[in-house]
């Protein structure tokens, strides 16, 4: 019998399921996590509230992928989105749906996701090392044979999975190691990119903005030649270097392909009404407060830390009077709410991305299996595969699914044998 045992190397969720499903299919598993505790990256996912999957169909699932989704179809058929909410339901966690198809613990709790999968590991009967970081993968005539650790122990097995994640968050064990450890081996990593990353916008003013969440906008964003990119609707934030927040982190991966170079930003203050109806509102407010300055007649329509900007941005003298200003000069301010723009200059670094595009090239991974095509019985899964997603609870999904197919793909084999 091959591949009775399994080393499974990094403990979140791709490596996980990995290690649980080997051993229900009869492997012996050991799984070897970095960390003092496993899956620091899942407590912290969806703000705490851990967005596990989207209630989508397949098809769904591939298009919000946009790096190398087809090459999850086998992994997603194999264990799609209902499979992981039944397997976590089975877990004793139930499930709710919410906006756009996501889906959480109905509990808003990552701790009961973390909690069920530990009870899982423990039902499976893996072995859990935690504070076992691996160097490299030990390969022999074309095979994985095991994995040496850091402090210089060699562990043998019969087959490896690699599942140690991408480089964001490094605080949390995604340091990028297996890069190192899969090059060593012979595989490709492509280009690694920031996705689902904050905005780095040139205007200064953006800056002085910091601390500002608006919620309610719409945004659009537009390439060099004026052509849209994205649209959405919803919630962002100012910061220290320019935006970030749902809208911005969705808006992000769609701004890849462009290096996040010159791209337009306009944002709409108040999307529920059109720039007719925001004049007439406009000068609603200007005839209730026609004799005071400009900068004062602005409190009903804007937060505070908005209105220095909007009246530098307007060009109209701040101590204007209001019943000085123009029609022109309110429709200009009019069609200001609607667009606020900004230029976007560049992403912010990997380690502060939600999740790193690139990895392992797709290319020498078996898509029905998730094991190389250069060493055998060594397998991939997650997010250190170059396959990347939009946000909505893709990502995990993407974790879990190619961790049960390489989970299931050593243990099969080694039922089979
Ligand atoms: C702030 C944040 C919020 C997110 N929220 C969501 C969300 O709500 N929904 C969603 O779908 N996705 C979300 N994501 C993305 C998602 O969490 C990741 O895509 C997913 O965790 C990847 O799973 P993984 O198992 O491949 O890697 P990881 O979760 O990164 O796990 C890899 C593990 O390997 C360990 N490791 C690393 N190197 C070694 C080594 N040399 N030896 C041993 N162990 C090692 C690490 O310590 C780590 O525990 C979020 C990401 C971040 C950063």
């Amino acid at each position: 019998m091959t591949r009775n045992k399994v080393i499974v190397v990094g403990g979140g969720p791709a490596g996980i399921m990995a290690a649980g499903i080997a051993a229900q299919r009869g492997s012996e598993v050991v799984l070897l996590e970095k960390n003092e505790r496993l899956g620091k990256k899942l407590l912290i996912s969806g703000k705490g509230r851990c967005n596990i999957t989207n209630a989508t169909d397949i098809e769904g699932l591939i298009e919000n992928t946009p790096g190398n989704g087809n090459f999850l179809y086998s992994a997603f058929y194999t264990f799609s989105n209902e499979d992981l909410i039944e397997f976590i339901n089975k877990l004793g966690v139930n499930t709710k749906v919410e906006r756009g198809g996501r889906v959480f613990p109905a509990s808003d709790s990552a701790k009961d996701v973390m909690h069920a999968l530990h009870t899982f590991l423990n039902n499976s009967k893996v072995k859990v090392m935690t504070e076992s970081a691996v160097k490299k993968i030990l390969v022999r005539d074309g095979n994985a044979k095991g994995v040496e650790l850091i402090n210089g122990r060699i562990m043998e097995a019969d087959a490896v999975i690699l599942a140690v994640g991408g480089m964001s968050y490094p605080g949390t064990g995604s340091t990028g190691d297996g890069y190192q450890i899969a090059k060593k081996a012979g595989h490709t990593i492509t280009d690694l990119k920031p996705s689902l990353v904050p905005l780095v916008v040139k205007e200064a003013w953006a800056r002085e903005l910091q601390g500002l969440s608006l919620k309610n906008v719409a945004v659009e964003f537009r390439n060099p030649n004026g052509k849209e990119i994205y649209n959405d609707f919803g919630e962002m934030i100012f910061t220290h270097f320019g935006v970030s927040g749902p809208v911005i982190l969705s808006a992000s991966r769609h701004l890849l392909s462009y290096d996040f170079k010159d791209i337009k930003l306009s944002i709409d203050l108040k999307p529920a009404l059109s720039e007719e109806k925001l004049d007439e509102r406009i000068q609603r407010d200007f005839d209730k407060y026609s004799r005071k300055q400009f900068k004062n007649a602005l409190d009903d329509l804007l937060p505070q830390k908005l209105i220095p900007v909007i009246i530098y941005l307007s060009g109209i003298n701040a101590e204007k009077a209001v019943n000085q200003i123009t029609r022109e000069e309110r429709k200009g301010l009019a069609a200001l709410f609607k667009s606020m723009e900004a230029t976007i200059i560049a992403a912010r670094p990997i380690k502060e991305a939600i999740v790193t595009a690139g990895g392992i090239k797709t290319g020498e991974i078996n898509p029905s299996t998730m094991e190389s095509k250069k060493v055998k019985n060594l397998f991939f899964a997650g997010e250190i595969i170059d396959v990347d997603a939009y946000t909505g609870g893709f990502n995990l999904t993407i974790a879990f699914s190619t961790g049960y197919l390489a989970g299931i793909s050593c243990g099969a084999e080694a039922e089979a044998d």
